[in-house]
C-alpha cells in the first residue's frame, strides 16, 4: 500500500508503507508499543520469534495493568518501556546496541499529552534511561540533559549500574560484524509506547541505543521532541524508530500530529502522508506507533518488518 519501491539513501530499498489499525475504544484506554524492526520476519526462528512475543506480552501487560486501574497514560507508558529496557532482546536499556568502540550510550524520552516532556541522550549508568527522562521532566527545569553524571542519578533516587551491565555478548557480535562489514547496522530496534487512559489524556515514550556501531556521543531521533516522540491531548501520541537522522530531518512524529491539527486529516491518513513525503522520499525507513486523542490505534512501517503490541484492552494484538 503507498509508497513504491526506491533506492534507499544508503543503498537500501524503500519498501511500501504497512499499517495496521485498532479502532477507537469510546470510553476506555489503549496502548501500542514498539520492539524495534529491522529484517524480515522470515529470518527469525521459531524460538526468537516465540521469545519476542513473549516480551513485547510481558510489556503490554505492564502498561495495561496500570490503564486498567484507571492509571495515567505517563505511568502506563513508562511501565511498558521499562519491562522492554530490561529484556536484553531489544535494543534499549540492558542488551542496546553498541557503539563503535563497544560501550552503550542510551537515549530516551518521554511527553505527555499535557505538553510536558523530558528526555536523555548519551546516558551511561542509569539502569533505566525511561525513568531518567522522566525525571528530568517532572524534577528539572530542562527538557534534555545529556550524559548526566552518577551524582545526579543518585540525587534523582534512580538505580545506577556499571557501563557492562548494559553490554551482551549478542550485541558484541553484532557490532564486530558491522565493523569488519559483514553486516549493515539495524536501524530500526527501538522501543517505545504511546498510550491513551480512561481520562482521555495521552503520553509517549522511546528508548534506544542507537544504532550499532554508531559514533561515540551521536544521538539520534528517540529524544528529540517532536522526531522520535510528540505527544499531544485531543491529537496523538506517537513513539517512533527507524533511521534517526531522517526521523529528525523530516520531524516525523510532529509532522504526523501537524497533519492531524492543521488539515483533519485522520491518523492513518496522516500517518501514510508522513511515511511518504518525509521518509520515503529521503530513501528511509522506520516505524511508528501512535495513539489518536480519540484512542484509535495505529501501528506503521515501511522497514520490512516491526515488531509491536497493540489493543484496547488486555490481549493485544501482535506483530512479530
Ligand atoms: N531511531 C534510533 C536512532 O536513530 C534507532 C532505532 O530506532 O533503532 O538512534
Amino acid at each position: 500500500m503507498g509508497t513504491t519501491a526506491s533506492p534507499g539513501a544508503h543503498g537500501r530499498k524503500a519498501i511500501a508503507v504497512e499499517i495496521f489499525e485498532v479502532a477507537p475504544p469510546g470510553e476506555g484506554p489503549s496502548l501500542a508499543l514498539h520492539g524495534g524492526a529491522g529484517g524480515r520476519v522470515e529470518e527469525l526462528t521459531p524460538d526468537a520469534r516465540a521469545s519476542y512475543e513473549q516480551g513485547l506480552l510481558a510489556a503490554y501487560r505492564a502498561g495495561w495493568q496500570v490503564l486498567a486501574a484507571g492509571g495515567g497514560a505517563l505511568d502506563a507508558v513508562c511501565a511498558s518501556v521499562e519491562v522492554l529496557e530490561n529484556d536484553p532482546q531489544f535494543n534499549a536499556g540492558r542488551g542496546a546496541a553498541l557503539t563503535a568502540t563497544g560501550r552503550a550510550e542510551l537515549d530516551a524520552s518521554v511527553m505527555t499529552g499535557s505538553g510536558l516532556a523530558g528526555a536523555v541522550a548519551a546516558s551511561r549508568y542509569a539502569r533505566n534511561p525511561v525513568r531518567l527522562a522522566r525525571t528530568v521532566m517532572e524534577d528539572t527545569e530542562h527538557v534534555l540533559i545529556v550524559d548526566p553524571d552518577v551524582a545526579f542519578l543518585e540525587r534523582h533516587g534512580l538505580a545506577v549500574v556499571e557501563r557492562d551491565y548494559f553490554i551482551t555478548e549478542l550485541r558484541q557480535q553484532q557490532l564486530d560484524r558491522v565493523l569488519d562489514g559483514r553486516a549493515v547496522a539495524a536501524r530500526h530496534g527501538t522501543v517505545g509506547a504511546a498510550a491513551r487512559d480512561a481520562g482521555g489524556r495521552v503520553a509517549a515514550a522511546t528508548s534506544t541505543g542507537g544504532m550499532t556501531g554508531q559514533a561515540e556521543g551521536r544521538v539520534g531521533d528517540s529524544p528529540i521532541v517532536g522526531a522520535g516522540v510528540y505527544a499531544r491531548d485531543d491529537v496523538v501520541a506517537i513513539s517512533c524508530t527507524g533511521h534517526g537522522e531522517a526521523f529528525i530531518r523530516g520531524v516525523v512524529a510532529y509532522d504526523v500530529a501537524a497533519r492531524i491539527r492543521y488539515t483533519g486529516a485522520d491518523l492513518a491518513a496522516a500517518v501514510r502522508g508522513t511515511f511518504e513525503q518525509e521518509l520515503a522520499q529521503r530513501g528511509s525507513t522506520g516505524g511508528l506507533v501512535a495513539v489518536g486523542g480519540d484512542g484509535r490505534v495505529v501501528v506503521a512501517h515501511n522497514s520490512p518488518m516491526m515488531l509491536s503490541a497493540r489493543g484496547t484492552g488486555p490481549e493485544p494484538a501482535l506483530t512479530t
